[in-house]
């Protein structure tokens, strides 16, 4: 019994400590978030219930919608952005206010989800103190911090003064073309900004929370292979070269033992080879013909390339090329390389954002927060913002199974993503 009061007593001097750490005005915005914990749930909740998968134009307008109500009730100047029809997108919502004063700030979020249309995946199960269901995580659990965390600022008063937009995109998961379009406000808004803050589901990582301040690239390429077509009898000899196929299987092997370093991967995905092939983008599948008496002629292989920096992409591609040209006789091959998102990488400036970020999550109560490997999560719409700003990502709710039929969420995690996001926001809007 003694005992446990001795326990109890420091747990109150460590809560005790951490709520010094905050201002009078802090203590009210953290308030103010948890004031608002039931009603951020059912805002989740109206927001999952619709579909909004990207090619769903219609479910990503109508969840635009939702979110921009709840913009414009906190005196915030929101817009729609529509895009050329031909890109068949939703477009993007767009939220400002110009208060004058302290680091101008840039919120990021999207408002489609992975899960299209004809998804068998329950829409929206609460299941105890956790949700499952469409883009609970990915991202609509990481809105909804946003839009507590902006109404907790305005409801202290400091939401009006201070200079913030925030880009709700609706095409994240299956981004529109061209990119030079589809992201144009958000390479423009980040270029008007001084810190970005990207919503996408948050993690743990060996029991601190992570957030990334480096993200790899995302692009592809296409090896096309040319052979000698003849009898295969004729193979390895002079005049008739090895064929289609055993070039390609060098290039690929070369690329494996050769250009393999850290934060740097490549994946062949798809390979076909024969006599001939064809192969449609739309559907990514193909067919091809060949008999194991003839010499192939084609190969087409098609892959990913991820890497940390633009550096490390030049010099992959570089080496990549060279091992390309190195043909075996009697063949020919050549590599196009399709870059889809720049590679954010780790700078001072985003390491000192993420340190800005860890001091606001313990002086909260919520621990530090550390950086999070780069090599282990996909790409997002923030790296299109890093040449121009420094920023953070993974600041949304924690849940798990991000684009699977499991894609869940910790409840309690809105309401302090929300205490932390306002709280960053707040500090970093000072003058
Ligand atoms: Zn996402």
């Amino acid at each position: 019994m003694k005992r446990f009061a001795v326990v109890l007593a420091s747990a109150l001097l460590v809560a005790g400590a951490a709520q010094a750490q905050l201002s009078d005005v802090e203590q009210r915005i953290v308030a103010a978030v948890k004031q608002r914990s039931a009603q951020a749930v059912d805002l989740l909740e109206k927001m999952v219930r619709v579909n909004s998968g990207t090619l769903n134009v219609e479910g990503v307008r109508e969840v635009g919608h939702i979110t921009r109500a709840e913009l414009d009730a906190i005196g915030m100047t929101t817009r729609w952005e529509e895009m050329p029809a031909s890109m068949q997108r939703a477009g993007h919502l767009v939220a400002t206010v110009d208060g004058g004063k302290g680091q101008r700030v840039l919120l990021l979020g999207h408002l489609d989800t992975v899960f299209e249309k004809n998804s068998s995946v329950a829409l929206w199960e609460r299941r105890g103190d956790r949700v499952r269901g469409q883009g609970v995580g990915d991202m609509k659990g990481g809105n909804v911090v946003i839009l507590e965390a902006l109404r907790a600022l305005h409801s202290v008063g400091a939401l009006r003064e201070a200079r913030i937009a925030v880009l709700f995109t609706g095409d994240e998961e299956r981004t529109g073309a061209p990119l030079e379009r589809s992201r144009a406000t958000l390479v423009e808004l980040a270029k008007q900004s001084d810190a970005a803050l990207s919503f996408e589901a948050s993690t743990r990582l060996g029991g601190n929370y992570a957030a990334s301040i480096a993200r790899r690239s995302s692009g592809g390429w296409t090896l096309s292979v040319r052979g000698r077509p003849g009898h295969s009898a004729g193979v390895f000899a002079p005049g008739q070269g090895y064929g289609a196929i055993y070039e390609a299987a060098r290039i690929l092997n070369a690329f494996r033992e050769q250009v393999a370093e850290p934060n740097l991967t490549f994946n062949p995905g798809l390979v076909m080879g024969g006599t001939s092939i064809s192969y449609s983008d739309e559907t990514a599948t193909g067919a091809a013909f060949g008999k194991t008496n003839v010499i192939a002629r084609d190969v087409m292989v098609r892959g990913d390339l991820r890497f940390l920096s633009p550096e490390q992409g030049e010099r992959a591609k570089q080496r990549m090329r060279e091992i390309v040209a190195a043909n075996l006789p009697g063949t020919t091959a050549t590599i196009e390389f399709r870059d889809s998102y720049p590679p954010m990488p780790p700078t001072e400036a985003g390491q000192r954002l993420l340190g800005a970020y860890s001091r606001v999550s313990v002086d909260a109560g919520f621990g530090p927060v550390v950086a999070f490997d780069p090599g282990m999560r996909g790409a997002g719409d923030i790296q299109f913002a890093a040449p121009y700003v420094p920023g953070v990502d993974g600041l949304g709710a924690l849940g798990s199974g991000s684009h699977t039929d499991d894609e869940d969420l910790e409840v309690a995690s809105i309401e302090r993503g929300a205490i932390r996001a306002a709280l960053m926001i707040y500090r970093l809007t000072r003058p």
